[in-house]
């Protein structure tokens, strides 16, 4: 071993310490993961290397055979991966192999819980990576040197995998990575050459560049022991130039958790190879579960770009729209120069049709996935839902086909669970229902509830629920499904077209005429609160409602507008009220006008906190309401 200087001990971040105590803690069934993690960062590396070197062919040092070895000393308990990649200088060191860049990560943490089955599926989300070489050593050596950097310039890292790290300088010949991994007692069983090429099969078969193991030899007694061979164990070929029909789906997943940098098989996949004016093969994965920093913006997105087997960027974001940025994969493209950047990638019309037959690519496994494994799409619905509701607001052409991979809870399923698809709704809709109806709002039990609800469930008629956030929005880009338009049923004058019969219409029109004296004594007295006052048609309990006009600002929307900040345009509700309910005939039949106007405030007021809005005077209804139960009880 060479000279160190400049030795120091610096500790981890925070986070690095919880995330080692949970790494050691809740990965143990699944230990050897450690080689897979260990070789798919060898691969990275040299991927780096090999991309670099097109501009800067010294950084080759003369050594272009791109390789990753793992060894193993039985007596010292140790095993050794060795890459000849891109290498770490003594600052990329201290930086990546003591903290976390991700941004989220100290709040990621946070949800831990301290119950290790838990921890370990969260653990997915997260991705596992070079800290997971603490889960069978106790103590983890690195020997690197950046390629192009001088041999004295070489860096020793070492830590135990408790709350710090020692780094120092010493000379290293060789461009690189050797990491020395001290097995810890019991651990033993690694430093074996059968069950490290076992361990290499299984997990990184997949990897593009030479995986070699020494040659097993028996040297013959009396003679000298031979000198060291090596050989290849894995199949060394980039997986998506192979055939489909000759990968396994073993092979497929675990080629996912290097790229993705997942600890969880993936959902679906799908592998094409695109021949004619434009030559490229892309393999497009379905995680299972949402990464944690999926509503981050600086969160890594988008695929694996490789021209011609050349591994090019990492995060190529303009092959998939932002909508579909929870998507990994690689796409490997004949058309492309080597030399490409983001922003030519960005202005490059090439680049417009991948990205619109990928999104289209993307679409149908999922169509696939919904129609084939109803149960993985719930799976699915749960962790995406959220981000392909952003689908119909910036992919105009793929509108309706993101509308049927739409999930949404309904009043004709119980528990509020998004699992009705359109598709699903108009199959079963009513005989003379050319609507779609909705109603949107702000908990699934206050929507569920909502007296805008009685006249559907009276006549058995479905409505959709919506209440996630960004519902109301959504709505406003999907205009209809199938021919059939959508409809709020909160919204404007409900028309119920064909499900109402002519008589339920004749009827309606009579009770108009004879309340329009009942209207104007309660536009009268409400003033200003409202746009309008009407007879309702959507009532069979209730007494009385209040409908969005129907140009106006929804609940969501105005929420989402005062949270940024922004003026909410100013707009009042129509009252609309039942008039077979007893109160209103109360009411009309009021001949105090102090009384009736006490009355129709509370109506209005009541109306307004069963659809989930806030009152503007609360003290007003609270007296106006007791001076009623006063009078009452005397
Ligand atoms: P990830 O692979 O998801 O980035 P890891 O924890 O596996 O996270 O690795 C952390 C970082 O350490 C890598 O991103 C890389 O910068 C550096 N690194 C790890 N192993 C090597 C290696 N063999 N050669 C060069 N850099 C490495
Ligand atoms: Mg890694």
């Amino acid at each position: 071993m060479s000279v160190e200087t400049q030795k120091e001990t610096l500790g981890f971040q925070t986070e690095v310490k919880q995330l080692l105590h949970l790494m050691i803690h809740s990965l143990y069934s699944n230990k050897e993961i450690f080689l897979r993690e260990l070789i798919s960062n060898a691969s990275d590396a040299v991927d780096k290397l090999r991309f670099e070197a097109l501009s800067k062919p010294e950084l080759l040092e003369g050594g272009a055979e791109l390789k990753i070895r793992v060894s193993f000393d039985k007596d010292a308990k140790t095993v050794t991966i060795e890459d000849n990649g891109i290498g770490m200088s003594r600052e990329d060191a201290i930086t990546h192999l003591g903290t976390i860049a991700k941004s989220g990560t100290a709040d990621f943490m946070k949800n831990l819980s301290g119950d290790q089955k838990k921890d370990s599926h969260l653990i997915g989300q997260f991705g596992v990576g070079f800290y997971s070489a603490f889960i069978v050593a106790d103590q983890v050596e690195v020997f690197s040197r950046r390629a192009g950097l001088d041999a004295s310039e070489g860096v020793h890292w070492s830590s135990k995998g408790e709350g710090e790290f020692e780094i120092a300088t010493i000379d290293k010949a060789d461009r690189g990575t050797r990491i020395v991994l001290h097995l810890k007692s019991g651990e033993d069983e690694f430093a074996d050459g059968w069950r490290l090429r076992n361990i290499v099969k299984k997990y990184s078969d997949h990897i593009a560049l030479p995986i070699e193991l020494p040659k097993e030899q028996a040297a013959a007694e009396g003679e000298e022991a031979p000198a060291q061979e090596w050989e290849v164990v894995n199949r060394a070929s980039a997986l998506w130039t192979r055939p489909r029909t000759e990968i396994k789906d073993e092979e497929y997943q675990e080629f996912y958790k290097h790229i993705g940098h997942d600890y969880e098989n993936p959902l679906s996949w799908s592998h094409n190879k695109v021949e004619g004016k434009l030559e490229y093969s892309s393999l497009l994965y379905v995680p299972a579960r949402a990464p944690f920093d999926l509503y981050q913006r600086e969160a890594p997105k988008g695929l694996k770009l490789y021209v011609q087997r050349v591994f090019v960027m990492d995060q190529a974001e303009s092959f998939l729209p932002l909508y579909l940025r929870f998507i990994k994969g690689v796409v490997d493209s004949n058309d492309l120069s080597l030399n490409v950047s983001r922003e030519i990638l960005q202005k490059d019309p090439i680049i417009d049709s991948m990205k619109s037959a990928l999104t289209k690519r993307v679409l149908d496994m999922l169509e696939k996935l919904a129609k084939n494994e109803p149960e993985q799409y719930k799976g699915f619905w749960k962790n995406f839902g959220q981000v392909m509701k952003e689908g119909p607001a910036e992919d105009f052409a793929n509108k309706e086909k993101i509308a049927g991979l739409l999930r949404f809870a309904s009043t004709h399923e119980e528990g509020g669970e998004q699992v009705v698809s359109l598709a699903e709704y108009l199959a079963r809709a009513k005989e003379g229902q050319d609507k779609i109806y909705y109603l949107t709002g702000e908990t699934y039990a206050q929507v569920k509830n909502s007296p805008h609800l009685e006249v559907f469930r009276k006549k058995g008629i479905e409505v959709l629920l919506l209440t996630d956030r960004i519902d109301e929005w959504l709505m406003s880009y999907l205009n209809e499904f199938d021919g059939k338009s959508f409809v709020d049923v909160a919204r404007g004058d409900l028309d119920l077209g064909n499900l109402d019969s002519e008589e339920e219409k004749k009827e309606a029109e009579e009770v108009a005429k004879a309340k329009e004296g009942l209207v104007e004594r309660i536009k009268a007295s409400l003033g200003d609160a409202v746009s309008e006052v009407r007879v309702s048609h959507r009532l069979t309990d209730s007494p009385a409602i209040l409908a969005i006009g129907e140009a106006d600002l929804g609940m969501q929307m105005r929420q989402i507008l005062e949270a940024s900040g922004q003026k909410v345009p100013d707009s009042k509700p129509i009252f609309e009220f039942n008039p077979a309910h007893p109160l209103i005939e109360k009411l009309d039949g009021e001949q105090s006008e102090e009384r009736f106007g006490d009355l129709s405030h509370i109506l209005f007021d009541q109306a307004a906190l069963a659809a989930g809005d806030s009152l503007k005077d609360p003290a007003a209804y609270v007296r106006r309401l007791n001076k009623l139960l006063v009078e009452l009880s005397v």
